[in-house]
Formats: structure tokens, sequence, C-alpha cells
């Protein structure tokens, strides 16, 4: 089959998890590409593949190294989302000891069907995280590849670190922040608690080629934004690097470039849940608009927004998201604040005191502090995490320089 008339979701019959590796040797970044999370989303693996062949065909002498892995395996011989579980969702801490625990009852003999098939693909899919953090000689920055099943302009999901945003905005793709609050162990999230630098991108509709291309421009702007391509072929033509950045800026359009998740709407199947047709990603609603029909009956959206991840396949726990864009001016802002450690004395705000248990979280008493809460806590780099009683518990990310020095 020729490489133009591939079609980005045809399945992948047999895959081995190592995609492959790019290493000359040089000291640098490690830039970790997964691809295949879900089954149904082969464009980065055939992505990762192209970019790995012309740095071959190249021999390219990179800085640092390019380690491709697939991510379900098991899923993407059969071109599904999942087989018994979403693979990008049980990457908390919590998750994972409870993952280790079923596997040593039943290496133990106590429970052989405890293990499901991601339970299965996960733990080879840490045991490669490990590895590849264990033998990083510099800083680890991962890119995870997916498609939607709507059409639209492709855009980066991640952690909300100061770190992860300069990453995004380099790549000219719109970037989404929030959705970590909303979506509970994706495996960004256990890259973010070690300090990682991690994106998530939605390359485009899963069975289009050009969903392919935007992962392979994504990769290569990263590649160069990390200063992993020599200068020499980098000003050259060799990787096509004005190329990539034009496809990208066609395929954002007049996309926002930065919002904000303000609703998950969370399916199950009993929920029968059908989205109304003709959604793209960035779908920019009036309050109102028909979204989407369940048992309950119409689900009309509460105020205007823009429309995310439109589910339009059988697979998924997310029915849409529902965004609005960000000023620049908060951005710029929260940036400065963080840099100059105002975090650091939020806990003399009324209504607010630090987790004993927990340095980086804080607690926030919802009785006292009210109406600043989310927007400050926000701004200085705080991700509200579950309430606690009558409290909101909000923890603070590291960025990669601190989490180093703190590694040390
Ligand atoms: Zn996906």
């Amino acid at each position: 089959m020729t490489e133009a008339g591939l079609m980005a979701d045809a399945p992948l019959e047999s895959i081995a998890r190592q995609l492959g590796e790019w290493d000359c040797g040089r000291p640098g970044p490690t830039l970790l590409v997964i691809a295949g999370m879900h089954g149904n989303e082969p464009g980065g693996v055939h992505a990762v593949r192209r970019v790995l062949g012309r740095l071959q065909e190249l021999e390219a002498a990179t800085a640092g190294r390019l380690v491709a892995l697939a991510g379900n395996t098991a899923a993407l011989a059969v071109g599904r989302r999942f087989l018994d579980r979403d693979l990008n969702r049980g990457w908390s801490a919590a998750a994972i000891a409870g993952l280790r625990e079923r596997a040593a009852a039943g290496a133990g003999g106590a429970g052989l069907d405890a293990l499901d098939a991601e339970d299965e693909q996960q733990l080879l899919l840490l045991e490669e995280f490990e590895r590849v953090l264990a033998t990083a000689s510099g800083p680890v920055v991962v890119l995870d590849l997916h498609s939607s099943s709507a059409f639209g302009s492709p855009f980066l999901l991640f952690a909300d670190t100061i770190d992860n945003r300069r990453l995004g905005l380099s790549t000219g793709v719109p970037m989404i922040l929030g959705i970590e609050e909303t979506i509970d162990g994706a495996s960004l999230e256990w890259f973010a608690e070690r300090g990682v630098m991690a994106l998530a991108i939605e390359g485009g509709q899963h069975d289009d080629p050009a969903t392919i291309d935007c992962h392979e421009a994504v990769l290569w702007r990263a590649l160069d934004y990390l200063g992993m391509l020599a200068p020499a072929q980098a000003a050259g033509h060799d990787f096509g690097l004005s190329e990539q950045a034009e496809r990208l800026r066609r395929a954002v359009g007049d996309a926002p470039s930065i919002v904000e998740i303000i609703e998950r709407r969370a399916i199950t199947p009993a929920d029968e849940f059908e989205m109304a047709p003709g959604f793209s990603n960035f779908h920019a609603v009036a309050k109102g608009t028909l979204l989407a029909k369940d048992r309950s009956g119409e689900l009309r959206a509460p105020r205007a927004a823009i429309v995310l991840l439109p589910l339009y396949q059988s697979q998924g726990e997310d029915g849409y998201f529902l965004a609005r864009p960000v000023r620049a001016f908060w951005l710029h802002l929260a940036a400065g604040l963080r840099a100059m450690r105002c975090d650091r004395l939020v806990s003399v705000l009324p209504g607010v005191r630090r987790d004993p248990d927990d340095s980086r979280t804080i607690l926030v008493n919802r009785q006292v502090a009210r109406w600043f809460v989310t927007e400050v806590f926000h701004l200085l780099g705080f991700r509200k995490r579950r309430p606690r009683g009558d409290r909101l518990a909000f923890t603070r990310r590291f960025s990669l320089p601190e989490n180093r020095r703190l590694a040390r």
C-alpha cells in the first residue's frame, strides 16, 4: 500500500510495542512519543514511523533521543478504542497501586483472571515508561498522539504547567486548558506527577489521512523546539520545517489559540447518548443549541460555548466537552504571578490552609473563601481536585526545572 493511500484508521494487524528509537549518542532531551493509546487511532503510529524513517534516511545527527512506543497494541490489532476498558484512564497513583496488587495476586495464583486486556497493556507500558525515565540523561518530553471521531482543527491537551504551555505554544496548535480537572487518571497525569513535560495531541479525525500529516508536523516542530535537530540540517530544507509549520497553520484555520474546558458530558452505555449530527471540534454554539439526546431527553448548551470532542463512535466515556476562549491577558498574568512565586503566599488567605499531609495541596473552606477561589488558584498554577467535605482541594503542579532540582 502506498503511503498516500493509507487510511489512518486501518487496523494494524500485528504491532510491536517498540515502534523505533533514534539515538546518535549525543546528550540532549528524550522525546518519548506514544501512539495508539486508543486502538482506533493508528494515525500517530504512521506519523512517528514517517519521522523515524526520515531521520534514518538523512542519517540525521540529532541531540538526545527519540523513543516511539505503541500504546494499546491489542486494541490497535483490531481497530477498536479498547477491549475491556479505556487504557488512557487508571494512571493515578492509587489506580496503579491497585493494578500492581491485582497483578501480584494473579502471579501468586490467587486470581488468574484478575487482569483484563488493558491491565496487561498498562503493566507493559509502565515498564517501558519507567525504562525511558531511568535511562534519560536529560529532560524527558512526552507527546501522546490521539485522534477523534469528529472533524476539526487539531489541538493539544495537557496538565497545566508553564513548561507544558511553552512547549504547546511552540507548536502553533490550539491549547485546551482544564482537561485534568474533568478527566481523572489519564496517562498525562502519570507524567505530570513526575515533573515530565507531556502533551496529548488530537491530530484530527480518525480516518482522515491529514491527521497523520498533522501529527508528523507536530513531531518535527517539537524536535526543532527542543533543539534536537542539528542546526545546519534544520536550517536547510531537510526536514521541511517551514512546510510543516504551514501545514499546521492551514489545519488550525481560525480556531482560537487557547480555550478552557468548562463542562464535560460524562456518559455510560446506559445513558443511550447520541450526539446531534454536524458538530466538529471548535464548533461555536449559542446558548440553548441542541447538542445531543439521551434517555433523559434533550441536552442543550447551558451557555454560548465551543464544542470539543463530540462523540461519533460507540466506545467512549465523554459525550462532548464545552469550552470557552481564554484571554491572553490572564495567561501573561498567570506566568508573572508564578514566576514571582506568589503561590507561596496563598495560605495567608482567609479560609485557606495547606494540607498537612501534602505540601503541594491546599484546602479551601468554601464557606469562607468563596468568590476568588477557582480564578485565583488557576492563575497560581493550582488545579482543582475533588471536593473533600466542605472543602475544595487544589494541587500544585511541579514545573520541570523545579522538579529536576528536587530530583538531584
Ligand atoms: Zn484517543
